[in-house]
């Protein structure tokens, strides 16, 4: 049995689990942790018997980076971490600005089938905990310091793993108050509703993929429990309460959800939010089938009557760069090991 990882824990968890000590200590070691102290025996501010107490019954990371991809634009590196049961992933990403985004996973594996989408195929294995969530963005500022940003679009539905993610982001938070944090989602109203009404107040993106329902129910087995229309209402639920604009995602599917009659439910789908849509062209998965067909990128001159369809709608919208390809690092590509 691994011991229990200090890695995930807001400063107030520390303080429980580290009870009867001071609550000074739990501070003292959450800083740390937070400077990427490796062992317990670098705390010199910690007497050397507490520190040799907190090793035996304690460990600061209970996962380790087993490979990393580099992409040959340099603009992404894919870990492989291990974790109890398996193997999850973690992007560095840069921006066009040259900022660093770390893209974080928060199941191993997911439930939810999406049929464009390699982790889906893979099916569930479990939720992480918080240290397996924080500890991939740790593994990340190892390689990169200055990284700051955080997105939850890597494998698993992270409003699935609501308690893993809230204790992930509340540690992650007090690591630095400038994070900016986007959480992905398929679609989950109840957990959408949760994260309005009790935080954190996260950016959101909606992976919408279509506005067409019979479609989406095809693509996104997730939305016949979470029809458009309560989707709606619960993204206008969350837009009254935190005033943020919400990226609608839409991976472009070639010749299934690029038609103008996709445009134009998306726009109707769009109205009365605040939206910007993030077009994804989809990244090839091998052996993903559509009814029947494989499924393909779109062309280039689809994307770009799609594009125009949306913006001639009135929708704004960001073309997401393919970074990560090379390495099956980019969007819905992660969950495999053997091909990289
Ligand atoms: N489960 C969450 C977050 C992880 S998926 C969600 O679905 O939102 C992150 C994004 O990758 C989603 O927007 C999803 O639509 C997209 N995606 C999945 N498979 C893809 C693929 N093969 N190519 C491009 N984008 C993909
Ligand atoms: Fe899961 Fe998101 Fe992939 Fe759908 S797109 S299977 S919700 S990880």
């Amino acid at each position: 049995m691994l011991k229990p990882s200090l890695s995930g824990a807001p400063v107030s968890s520390l303080e429980d689990m580290l009870a009867p000590l001071p609550k000074y200590r739990a501070k003292q070691i959450f800083a740390w942790i937070n400077a990427g102290a490796g062992a317990f025996d670098l705390m010199t501010n910690l007497p050397r018997s507490l520190r040799n107490e907190l090793d035996e019954r304690f460990c600061l990371r209970k996962t380790s980076v087993i490979n990393s991809f580099e992409d040959n634009s340099g603009g992404a590196v894919k870990l492989q971490i291990s974790i109890e049961g398996g193997i999850i992933e973690a992007v560095a990403l840069v921006d066009a600005a040259g900022r660093r985004t770390a893209c974080l996973s928060t199941q191993l594996g997911c439930a939810m089938g999406c049929v464009f989408c390699k982790t889906g195929g893979m099916g569930f294995k479990r939720n992480l905990d918080s240290s397996e969530i924080t500890e991939q963005f740790y593994h990340i500022r190892d390689l990169y310091p200055d990284v700051a940003n955080i997105v939850f679009m890597g494998m698993g539905e992270p409003l699935h793993n609501l308690s893993g993610l809230r204790q992930a982001v509340s540690t992650l938070c007090e690591t630095s108050s400038q994070r900016r944090i986007t959480v992905s989602t398929c679609g989950i109203t109840e957990g959408i509703m949760s994260l309005a009404d009790e935080g954190p107040a996260v950016r959101l993106a909606v992976s919408l993929t279509t506005a067409r329902e019979a479609l989406r129910r095809k693509l996104m087995p997730v939305s016949s429990a979470n029809p458009l229309n309560s989707l709606k209402e619960a993204l206008l639920y969350h837009q009254e309460r935190h005033r943020r604009r919400i990226t609608l995602e839409a991976v472009a599917l070639g010749g299934v959800n690029t038609s103008d009659e996709d445009a134009a439910a998306m726009a109707g789908f769009a109205r009365g939010l605040s939206v910007v849509v993030n077009l994804i062209p989809w990244n090839p998965v091998e052996n993903l089938l559509f009814e029947g067909k494989a499924l393909k990128e779109p062309s280039a001159a689809e994307l770009k009557r799609f594009r125009a369809a949306l913006e001639a709608r009135g929708l704004k919208t960001v073309l997401r760069r393919e970074k990560g390809r090379g390495i099956a690092g980019a969007c819905g590509q992660l969950g495999a090991t053997e091909n990289v």
